[in-house]
């Protein structure tokens, strides 16, 4: 289904999105960790309305309760404000792993904490993963493969990342994600999934993360300058949020235990995509060119070969999707415009 109907009431005696009915041998106990983010809180929707118990833990660092306040209250949902950097004995059969700062900036603010989170946090899931004999899914990302020196990026590619650079703490920090999910895998015999994820986009998005589309989408709806670092040519391919969603909840079914790429091959430069931005909105921005970013990747599109061999392909075209983000951040902006006034 279409995660932006999630808010809608499908069911007129219910407060809550419509839900499946799963027989009870169906029915998963799921937790999502980081399921108060933008990703997290589409694969929170998906679960519920497919019938399943989800619980979400997240510690509202770059997410919130917002995000899954439709939910709340519902018997199939549990909201549980944990840090995953401590311990968590819990009863569950899957877990997809989200909880990480992801743009950034955000990842920037506090490198220390990112390396906790991202090590750390992911150590307490493989070992809740082995204690409980569930599945385990990492939200890893096209960072692994750094600066790529390979284009597009498939899976075998081992990648270019500086370890000292400003983008380490995020970057290393999800390779040894990944390598500790497949040491828990050989020696504990732990199931892992994991998911490379490339660019993501889509209502929920943080409107503030310094994210290329959320500056973009914001200042072309407040008349702002378009702001491009360095010449613009680096490039970048951009998939909706509900194309990942499915894809992860596939990769999670699927019998694939290593590392599978998800993302749109559709590849734009910033420029461009400054482009196309400022003429969706229809304002008057300039585009402006600022300093480039350190250690910035140069050229990223996903080889996604082997996650169509699972039956996936992205299916949101990048106009659609990009119309309904503005949407949602016209909207945004309108409340927080109206709640300052009151
Ligand atoms: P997000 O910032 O919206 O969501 C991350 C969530 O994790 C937030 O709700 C945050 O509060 C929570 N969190 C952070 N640190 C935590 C901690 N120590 N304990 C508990 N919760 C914590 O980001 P997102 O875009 O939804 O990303 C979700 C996942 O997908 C991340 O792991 C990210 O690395 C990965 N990813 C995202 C993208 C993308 O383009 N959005 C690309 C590649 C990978
Ligand atoms: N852990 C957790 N929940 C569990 C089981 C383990 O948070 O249900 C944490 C535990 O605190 C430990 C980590 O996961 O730090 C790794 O667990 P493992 O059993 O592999 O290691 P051990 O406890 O033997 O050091
Ligand atoms: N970018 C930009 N202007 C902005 C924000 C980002 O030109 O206001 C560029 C950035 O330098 C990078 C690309 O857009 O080349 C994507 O940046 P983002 O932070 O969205 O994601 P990531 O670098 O993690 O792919």
């Amino acid at each position: 289904g279409d995660m932006s109907q999630a808010d809608t009431h499908s069911s007129e005696d219910s407060k809550y999105p419509k839900v499946k009915f799963l027989m009870e041998k169906d029915r998963k106990r799921i937790l999502v960790t980081g399921g108060a983010g933008f990703v997290g809180s589409h694969l929170v929707d998906r679960l519920m309305m497919d019938g399943h118990e989800v619980v979400v833990m997240d510690n509202f660092f770059t997410g919130r309760k917002r995000n899954v306040e439709h939910w709340i209250g519902h018997e199939n949902f549990e909201l549980l404000n944990h840090d995953v950097v401590e311990p968590l004995y819990i009863e569950v059969d899957q877990i997809y792993h989200l909880a990480s700062p992801a743009s950034p900036p955000h990842y920037m603010y506090n490198p220390i904490k990112t390396i906790k989170t991202n090590t750390i946090g992911t150590l307490n899931m493989l070992g809740l993963a082995k204690r409980v004999n569930g599945r385990f899914l990492l939200a890893s990302t096209s960072e692994v493969y750094g600066d790529p020196e390979v284009h597009p990026q498939n899976e075998e590619y081992w990648g270019h990342v500086n370890p000292i650079g400003p983008r380490a703490c995020y970057d290393e920090g999800k390779r040894v994600a990944e390598t500790m999910s497949y040491a828990y895998a050989k020696q504990e015999h732990v199931q892992v999934r994991v998911a490379r994820i490339f660019n993501t986009f889509g209502p929920r998005m943080h409107m503030s993360d310094g994210r290329v589309v959320s500056n973009f989408i914001l200042q072309s709806l407040q008349d702002q300058p378009i702001t491009v670092f360095g010449a613009g040519k680096q490039t970048r391919s951009f998939q909706y949020v509900s194309d990942l969603v499915n894809g992860l909840v596939m990769l999670m079914n699927s019998n694939i235990s290593t590392p599978v790429n998800l993302g749109n091959p559709e590849e734009h430069s910033i420029l461009e995509f400054a482009t196309i931005i400022k003429n969706l909105v229809g304002c008057k921005s300039d585009v402006v060119h600022v300093k480039e970013q350190e250690d910035d990747p140069q050229r990223r599109r996903p080889d996604i070969t082997k996650a169509m061999g699972m039956g996936w392909q992205p299916k949101v075209p990048m106009i659609e999707g990009l119309n309904r983000t503005i949407e949602y951040f016209r909207q945004e902006l309108f409340q927080s415009s109206h709640n300052q006034k009151m």
